[in-house]
């Protein structure tokens, strides 16, 4: 049965374009910095991030992880949300491998961290006291439902940071999805910041991968932690043959994706028992389960699976729908019908 799969924009396969591509790349050794697509890549990064420089890493998490080992030292803490990715769903890797402390700080319901609650959290000059180095952000913020952070608060952050003397890390897996949002340009909502990491595997559609973009500097360093982390990679041109695909095709289509996931939205709102979130920022779509519903999450997912749709539980009550490129009006229309029967 061909699914429609609407468990995470993760699950997107690469196109056609992107296979041809993949299979006629030109490569070399990229851990000898010969690898040319891979080079182009990281140029084109850079270059529609409007930073100095960029690196090819294996995933998001590799690459936050490794805007942590530079900016910080062990010892050090870094500002985050409770509801950060880096913080919930990296396996702790800045503590296991960095030997870095996090503090973290309530996520408002808008994705933010309040200004004050950073100023607050930054330790003062102590002997008991860890020192602060970093602030990192998330945007789009996906806890607290793929919710969207406007260049204004960045811009705001950045200001905190540079007058603590702290760098700005923004975690934008979905970095471009929240451009499209916005309707700016992503330079403008990542120019405060010293670093940022973005996917090219979620609604970019590429097979594997992510970048790490920042100064010359910063991506020297990160460079040489990626080799001893294992992330040199060969002939990655392979694979950054389809990122390239990414950033010249569907950085300038998620609009769509957001269209769909309020099509789904208004959908969802007609099927009884369920309590929604607010109309969707972005690409993704959260909901709860009302009281009167009787079947738990697991049955659901299992219903719905009968009837050729893919989802998966947020929490003991709570799904997330995550539309993309992969899922069109037909597939968003299959998807409320299956929900409707089942829920009746
Ligand atoms: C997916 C994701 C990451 C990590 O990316 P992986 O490639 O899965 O390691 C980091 N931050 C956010 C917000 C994400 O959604």
């Amino acid at each position: 049965m061909e699914y429609i799969d609407l468990r995470s924009d993760t699950v997107t396969k690469p196109t056609p374009e992107m296979r041809e591509a993949m299979a006629t790349a030109e490569v070399g050794d990229d851990v000898y910095m010969d690898d040319p697509t891979v080079n182009a890549l990281q140029e084109k990064a850079a270059e529609m991030l409007g930073k100095e420089d960029s690196l090819f890493v294996p995933s998001g998490t590799m690459g936050n992880l490794l805007a942590l080992l530079v900016h910080c030292q062990r010892g050090d803490e870094v500002i985050v949300g409770d509801c950060a990715h880096i913080y919930v769903n990296e396996a702790g890797g800045m503590s296991a491998l960095g030997g870095i402390h996090p503090r973290p700080i309530k996520n408002q319901a808008d994705g933010t961290l309040a200004l004050d609650d950073i100023l607050s959290a930054i330790q003062t000059e102590d002997v008991h006291h860890t020192i602060t180095r970093m602030i990192c952000l998330e945007n789009t913020q996906n806890i607290c439902g793929g919710v969207v952070l406007s260049a204004e608060y960045t811009q705001q952050v950045g200001e905190v940071a540079r007058e603590n003397n702290l760098s700005l890390h923004i975690d934008g897996a979905r970095i471009f999805n929240a451009a499209a949002a916005l309707n700016v340009d992503v330079k403008e909502l990542v120019a405060p910041a010293d670093s940022v990491m973005f996917c090219l595997s979620k609604g970019l559609v590429a097979p594997v991968g992510s970048m790490l973009v920042g100064t010359k500097k910063f991506i020297k360093r990160a460079r040489h932690l990626r080799k001893m982390l294992g992330g040199g990679m060969r002939q990655a041109g392979i694979l950054a043959a389809a990122g390239l695909i990414s950033l010249e095709t569907m950085t300038g289509r998620l609009g769509q994706d957001h269209a769909r996931a309020r099509i789904l939205f208004e959908g969802l709102k007609q099927i009884r028992g369920l309590g929604l979130d607010a109309s969707p920022s972005s690409n993704m779509v959260y909901f709860d389960l009302q009281d009167e519903v009787k079947l738990s999450v697991n049955q659901i997912v299992e219903e719905m699976k009968k009837r050729g749709v893919l989802v998966d539980w947020a929490g003991p009550r709570r799904f997330r729908l995550v539309t993309h490129y992969w899922v069109d009006d037909a597939g968003v229309e299959k998807t409320l019908e299956a929900l409707a029967q089942v829920l009746k």
